[in-house]
């Protein structure tokens, strides 16, 4: 049957785009990840992977961390820190030592309630300083 065979090659589609981001620490951007896939599957298009990204992100495999305007994924849900490259935008894990919860001062308005919080290091990395 048709939607048999289509819901294989989302399937697919799927899978080999799970495998091309899941042992990947550097936090691609879609873009990046269409260009790896497109190797393996050169017909897939980018709306494709984009929309796979977001299904992934939803059955929380993935974690979208914004730079700017760009999206990158992370297949690291557990909790850890970046350290993002001003000159390269690259993103790079820190692993924090202390777990201890930092707390806001003051919030804006009583009534806030804080879910998590998240902390990220700005600078240059070793590729882009030396
Ligand atoms: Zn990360
Ligand atoms: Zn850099």
């Amino acid at each position: 049957m048709a939607t048999s065979r289509i819901h294989a090659r989302n399937t697919k589609q799927l899978e080999l785009i799970w495998h091309a981001i899941k042992d990947d620490k550097s936090h691609p951007t879609a873009d990046q990840l269409y260009d790896r896939v497109r190797k393996k599957l050169p017909r897939i298009s980018l709306g494709t992977v984009y929309r796979n990204l977001q299904k992934l992100v939803a059955d929380e495999k993935l974690q979208v961390l914004m730079l700017g305007r760009a999206q990158h994924f992370d297949p690291l849900v557990e909790r850890h820190q970046h350290f993002i490259c001003e000159s390269c935008d690259r993103f790079f894990y820190v692993l924090v030592e202390s777990q201890k919860e930092i707390k806001p001062a003051k919030l804006p308005h009583d009534g806030f309630k804080v879910t998590s919080h998240s902390v990220a290091f700005y600078g240059v990395c070793k590729y882009c300083s030396s």
